[in-house]
């Protein structure tokens, strides 16, 4: 048998489960984190992310299921005997020990002497070279946090998991240590299996983002791929605003590269048949969303200058906010009874201001299609 430590990076959970009592806070599950990504875990509180994340580590038994590192089953191994090791969001750092003896810790535990050189490189690694000598609370929330790295990574585990790792940092702090995650693991090369609650974070870091919603994975994907293409309704919001127009399919497609040809109320809509998630048949009822970035508006003045084969509706301005980069609308139409546009890069138009009539238009291609038969909510 193959040791824990001779095992790949890769990380297969196959039908893993965890129940407290009649509670269900993760239904089985199958889910493959390939050797040397960056994978997130993403939902609200209470998803189920944490439990995932600590059966992994070893430090939650699965009530059903098994866990796989590389080749080896892992499922009956403890924590330690795993070649896994966890950063939680407390950093927990020895405050009696300066920097070097923290990161340290872990090769004196297993009796070696000679740690110099390996502590100094991950030191160099965190760029934290020149604080070594400092002790834990001499240094900023973002730099405790890179001497955890540090410490967890000394032992070169196959798989680093990080349980809301920036949770504590402030917004400025943590955007910049997201970046530094990064480096770091595109550095050392080996799986990183990070948890957060927090969508731009998962987006920023992470080469797949599974979203959890209610204990299950609602959807795996890269990040530009969930945003521009969420197969439900909560995913879709979860990862930014989106509008949604309830519609009906007036023509199908014959083949997946078609169109389809929506109605909803007045407006004719077009949707890529690839992009559609819900019935793609003659009468299928569909939620047609489009990203409030992906929108233009002109005043219906103007209306014919929009471009052919732009998708269309009208309405009338209910609000306007300058946001800096953009001017945020919120415009009613009969057929989508708040439709929110960002619209950016405008030529300023004196009167687009609540009480106009517009013209909302974007490129079909910017359309995705969910089962209408899903809650909005
Ligand atoms: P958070 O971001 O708040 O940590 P999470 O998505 O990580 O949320 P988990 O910590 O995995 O969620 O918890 C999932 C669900 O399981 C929650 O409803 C939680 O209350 C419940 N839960 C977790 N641990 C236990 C336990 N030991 N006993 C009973 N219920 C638990």
């Amino acid at each position: 048998m193959t040791s824990a430590q001779e095992t790949g990076g890769d990380v297969r959970l196959t039908g893993i489960s965890k129940t407290y009592g009649s509670f269900t806070a993760v239904h089985p599950l199958d889910l493959t984190v390939p050797q040397g990504s960056f994978f997130a875990l993403l939902g609200a509180s209470g998803c189920g992310k944490t439990t995932t994340l600590r059966m992994i580590a070893g430090l939650e038994e699965p009530s059903s299921g098994t866990v796989h590192l590389g080749d080896q089953d892992v499922t009956a191994l403890p924590p330690y005997k795993r070649p896994v090791n966890t950063v939680f969001q407390s950093y927990a750092l020895f405050p009696h020990l300066d920097i070097f003896e923290n990161v340290a810790f872990g090769l004196r535990r297993r009796g070696i002497k000679s740690v110099k050189n390996q502590v100094g490189d991950m030191l160099d690694l965190v760029q934290l070279g020149e604080q070594a000598r400092k002790k834990p609370h001499q240094l900023s929330g973002g730099q405790q946090q890179r001497v955890a790295v540090a410490r967890a990574l000394i032992n070169h585990p196959k798989v680093l998991l990080l349980d809301e790792p920036l949770g504590a940092l402030d917004l400025k702090l943590r955007r910049q240590m997201q970046l530094e995650l990064k480096r770091i693991q595109t550095e050392v090369g080996i799986t990183f299996v990070h948890v957060t609650h927090d969508q731009e974070e998962a987006m920023t870091m992470a080469d797949t983002v599974a979203v959890m919603n209610g204990g299950r994975v609602e959807q795996l994907g890269a990040p530009a791929d969930l945003y521009e293409n969420p197969r439900t309704t909560f995913v879709a919001n979860f990862l930014g605003t989106s509008n949604f127009i309830e519609a009906e399919i007036q023509a199908g497609a014959a083949r997946s590269g078609d169109d389809l040809v929506l109605k909803a109320g007045d407006c004719k809509l077009t949707l890529p048949a690839a992009r559609c998630g819900g019935p793609a048949t003659t009468g299928g009822k569909v939620l047609v969303g489009v990203r409030p970035e992906k929108i233009s508006l002109t005043h219906a003045d103007d209306a014919g200058q929009i471009p052919e084969g732009r998708n269309r509706i009208t309405g009338r301005i209910a609000d306007s906010s300058f946001i800096g980069v953009s001017t945020q609308y919120v415009v009613h139409s009969p057929v989508c009874p708040s439709f929110e546009v960002y619209a950016q890069n405008v030529e300023r138009d004196t009167r687009l201001v609540p009480g106009a009539e517009v013209v909302l238009h974007w490129n079909p291609a910017h359309t995705f299609g969910l089962d209408a038969a899903q809650s909005l909510l």
